[in-house]
């Protein structure tokens, strides 16, 4: 093999090499704006996210009917009744006008209650 043909070789795998270079940089900045538009949807929607986590996980099933209506609200993270701070949610949840209300039951006093959330800014 002479020079010639190693050196137009060589050349060709250069130019190989900057292409795949520009695309990986293509695709890294791609990347980055797919990651910034599903930050802004989550952000838009951050009720759904509140709405999931007061009801104590990420599964998708059907809101149970809400019973909390005339049950004591508070919007702290503690039992309205006794101030204990061992709660947990009962999975009933509804947003009423820009907040989010929760049903909790108290693990100290087994007393149910409200609590309100507000959406995230
Ligand atoms: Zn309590």
């Amino acid at each position: 093999m002479d020079a010639t043909v190693i050196l137009a070789r060589a050349r060709r795998l250069q130019a190989n090499a900057g292409a795949v270079c520009a695309l990986a940089e293509e695709l890294r900045a791609q990347a980055w704006t797919d990651r910034d538009i599903v930050r802004q949807q989550v952000q838009r929607r951050a009720g759904r996210r509140i709405a999931r986590l007061a009801r104590g996980g990420s599964s998708a099933f059907e809101l149970p009917k809400w019973t909390g209506d005339g049950l004591k609200e508070t919007r702290e993270r503690a039992c309205p009744h006794c101030g204990d701070r061992t709660i947990a949610p009962r999975g009933h949840v509804r947003a009423v006008d820009g907040v989010v209300k929760a049903m909790y039951l108290c693990q100290d006093c087994k007393k149910g209650f409200v609590l309100v959330l507000t959406l995230l800014r």
